[in-house]
């Protein structure tokens, strides 16, 4: 008996992702699209789907965040240590780069769902004493170094991690590709699918690619063409040597550079983006593919504040399991979605007051962002016009608390920190503004119930879904957002929320501060301030309309129905 027993026997897909969000005390995660994979290892047990997770272990986290006295990040290693969540496994196999084997052993993560579902997650790891120190590393720091390194940590994940499934018992028939880092595997399968001689290849290629796509699942998750990973081939070959002929990737990988999307993309016959948008997007930037559009979910439990659960509890007793049956939340009566609100939002201030100092004021609004701090998301638009919102607080006042983190070599991001910081200094005395160190899953968990509008500005088309404002509407929190990704497809006019700008306008973005600061001034704070049973109405609005259908157990029922059981 060893622990993959219960597992193997039933496991048939394999989803591969460099980061996945299992826990908040395992930060082996970024931001979204780690959160989306743990929300969705989440409901795979839930659903009992028959999934098995494979990731790198990450030992030192992806970035503990600290804040200077002049507002700038300091970046921190984030370690954790596996073998306080995970058990060890016996298999190692061994990848060639730069010539050299590199071990990779592995460790299991059990997520178990309350109903009894649970699924499999196993975390990759090179920290091995057989391994040449250089290389020990590999699977030490999500993201971190240079573009090689992050080379040799997609060879892990891809090439290793079929590799691993393989040597632990697992026989795999649908692959899921989280985002184009894992599309080397796509290679490790094509090299068993070497045409022998005689057999007639596609023009000069001599794979049979009908095999490897018929067992592959892509989901893109960047709408811009600069955000895939690209390498150019004499890396790809200096790091995986002769592990693939160069001439046999260019025609599928791209004749300048490997690019990791369309090489999934070649090579998998089921392809979506994550929100409608996001997929019409990908049809433009990459012609001649049928990508299908899933919009994201979030997994319902996991985001809903206890105060929030217990209500939903009397109106939708299956709601976690089930939450379809949100749908009923007009049912939910005003005091009660009042007082749980309540709950949530001195959750918030006294997270608030822990992480800076910052006394907000439980009897005012709370407008929150919280996301990763990049260019295109704007965290400044609010800001721009520091005059506007000091004349919008004199009338109508309120507060605004900001989180985010800034990859350690994004520059920009973390100059827009130190910006947000100066802004918020300036605008001491008429508009309080709380900077929270440390964004992760806990602490999202306190923001997306104890807001009072959940705000969002990224620049279209750049935002694939999104899906913070999905965890805010389960908590009857409206978003105030511009209409890109899943908010596209959830945004009802002052019912769910409202909208900043026109639909899919990215030409209209100049002009998004200024109806920001209408919407703000002229629709949704005074209607906070002067019609609470309309602000309780739309509160229950999102949840009935979003919180039952904007949710991970959704999403997977729609991968394993279209995706998996093709
Ligand atoms: C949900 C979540 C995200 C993703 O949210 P976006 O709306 O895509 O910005 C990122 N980081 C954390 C910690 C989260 O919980």
């Amino acid at each position: 008996m060893t622990p993959l027993d219960p597992y193997l026997a039933r496991t048939r897909i394999a989803y591969l992702s460099m980061e996945v969000a299992l826990d908040p005390a395992i930060p082996t995660y970024a931001g979204g699209l780690g959160v989306l994979a743990g929300d969705t290892a989440r409901s795979c047990a839930d659903l009992e789907l028959p999934v098995v997770f494979v990731t790198p272990v990450s030992r030192d986290g992806y970035l503990r965040q600290e804040i200077g006295s002049g507002g700038e990040q300091i970046d921190h290693p984030d370690p954790w240590d596996p073998a306080a969540h995970a058990t060890p496994l016996d298999a190692m196999v061994a990848i060639r780069i730069e010539g050299r084997p590199v071990w990779i052993q592995s460790w299991l993560y059990r997520h178990a769902c309350p109903h009894g579902g649970c699924v499999p997650v196993i975390l990759l790891d090179t920290r091995l004493e057989q391994n040449d120190p250089a290389d020990r590393g590999i699977t030490d720091r999500l993201y971190g170094g240079d573009e090689a390194l992050r080379l040799k940590q997609e060879a892990v994940l891809g090439i290793g991690g079929e590799r691993m499934l393989r040597a632990l018992g697992f026989e795999i028939q649908t692959w899921h590709l989280n985002e184009g880092h894992a599309a080397l595997l796509t290679l490790a399968l094509l090299r068993r699918h070497r045409l022998s001689a005689g057999r007639p290849a596609e023009g000069p290629l001599l794979y049979d690619l009908d095999p490897v796509r018929e067992r592959c699942v892509f989901t893109t998750h960047t709408p811009v063409e600069a955000g895939h990973d690209r390498f150019p081939y004499d890396l790809v070959s200096h790091v995986l040597g002769d592990f693939f002929e160069i001439d046999q990737l260019r025609p599928l990988a791209g004749e300048d550079a490997l690019n990791m999307t369309r090489l999934a993309l070649n090579l998998s016959a089921w392809v979506n983006g994550v929100a409608s948008r996001h997929a019409e997007t990908a049809r433009r930037m990459f012609p001649g593919y049928r990508i299908r559009a899933i919009t994201n979910g979030v997994h319902v439990p996991t985001w809903t504040h206890p105060a929030f659960a217990r209500l939903f509890q009397r109106i939708a007793p299956d709601w976690a399991h089930d939450p379809d049956t949100l749908v009923r939340a007009d049912r939910l009566e005003d005091a009660a979605v009042r007082a749980a609100h309540a709950e949530a939002k001195a959750a918030l201030v006294e997270e608030t007051k822990a992480r800076c100092g910052a006394a907000l004021d439980p009897a005012l609004p709370v407008v929150a962002f919280a996301r990763r701090m990049t260019g295109y998301k704007r965290p400044d638009l609010l800001f721009s016009d520091p005059g506007r919102l000091r004349a919008i607080a004199a009338r109508w006042p309120f507060q605004v608390v900001v989180a985010g983190k800034a990859h350690p070599r994004d520059g920009g991001g973390k100059a827009l920190i130190r910006a947000v910081h100066e802004q918020a200094r300036a605008l001491e005395g008429a508009v309080p503004v709380a900077f929270l160190p440390g964004y992760d899953m806990a602490l999202a968990k306190v923001l997306v119930a104890g807001a009072d509008l959940w705000l969002n500005t990224p620049l279209p088309p750049m935002e694939a879904s999104g899906t913070s404002g999905m965890k805010a509407a389960l908590n009857g929190v409206p978003s105030l957002s511009v209409l890109d990704g899943w908010w596209a497809e959830a945004c009802e006019e002052g019912v769910t929320g409202w909208a900043i700008g026109r639909d899919g306008d990215a030409a209209e973005a100049a002009g998004h501060a200024r109806d920001l600061y209408a919407k703000l001034e002229g629709t949704a704070l005074p209607l906070w301030h002067g019609d609470k049973d309309r602000w309780t109405w739309m509160m229950k609005q999102a949840i009935a309309r979003i919180g039952s259908r904007f949710h991970s157990q959704r999403m997977m029922r729609r991968y394993a129905a279209e995706a998996y059981l093709r």
